[in-house]
């Protein structure tokens, strides 16, 4: 019979195992060009080492705090991504290491990303987030306001933060050739913007698709899909 350690220790690893077989399961099947963001909030450090172990280098969190936290504990050749909506007094926190941006949703919060960065000497790379989606609560610019901040802004007013392009998030729905629209909208303006703000040279990436809806977001033109409880299980939310 099996001690009780040796059974948790086989249950770990299992658990494991299983994060790692997603991590290359999914990284396997994306195209060239296109990066996995496995997104990591709400769960532990031990969880990111495990896919650190399969490869994974860009890992994306949404509360400053907890990312604060895990960048202390985690190797220091990992990539951060923050994705969740960034209120501008904690920029100052992310701005020494962050190394994209998915949801900048104000011009204000543009404005305190290229002064943060500035104090620190760097460029900070960012995405414009869209509002997209038929939800409310949700942040972003609207198509129409992007197009218009993106064709009339004067860029070299913020020489500290690079525009690197769109990030969206699909209606929360099962109804697939809706959220397939949706991407569909964003990834023609993505190329409509990409060909008129030609002094944009760095407005390349495109951030779309989730657990449940990145195969599409990768078939409507998405680069970098942004993959959480697919790759971790379900998020504890008692514990954040
Ligand atoms: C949590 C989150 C994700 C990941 O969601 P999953 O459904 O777990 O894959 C992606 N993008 C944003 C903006 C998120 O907040």
């Amino acid at each position: 019979m099996k001690s009780l350690n040796s059974k948790l220790l086989e249950n770990k690893n299992n658990k494991m195992s299983q994060i790692q077989e997603e991590i290359k399961r999914i990284n396997n099947g994306l195209p060239q060009g296109v990066r996995l963001v496995a997104i990591s909030k709400f769960h532990p450090a031990e969880a990111i080492e495990e896919a650190y172990e399969a490869g994974q280098r860009i890992f994306g969190e949404s509360h400053v705090q907890e990312l604060q936290q895990k960048v202390e504990l985690l190797p220091k050749d990992i990539e951060w991504h923050f994705i969740g909506h960034l209120q501008t007094n904690k920029v100052k926190y992310i701005a020494p290491y962050i190394k994209l941006i998915h949801s900048v949703d104000s011009i204000k919060l543009l404005q305190e990303i290229d002064k943060q960065a500035k104090k620190v000497g760097r460029i900070i790379p960012i995405l414009i987030q869209l509002h997209i989606a038929e939800e409310e609560t949700k942040f972003g610019f609207t198509i129409e306001e992007c197009r218009n901040l993106l064709t009339t802004q004067d860029w070299s007013e913020y020489p500290n933060v690079q525009i690197s392009g769109l990030m969206c998030m699909a209606t929360n729905t099962d109804n697939m050739e809706q959220v397939r629209r949706e991407f569909r909208t964003v990834h023609e303006f993505f190329v409509e913007m990409k060909a008129s703000c030609t002094n944009l040279t760095s407005f390349t990436e495109l951030s779309m698709g989730m657990s449940h809806d990145y195969p599409i977001a990768l078939e409507e033109g998405s680069t970098l899909i942004r993959v959480g409880s697919k790759i971790f299980g379900e998020r504890d939310y008692s514990k954040g």
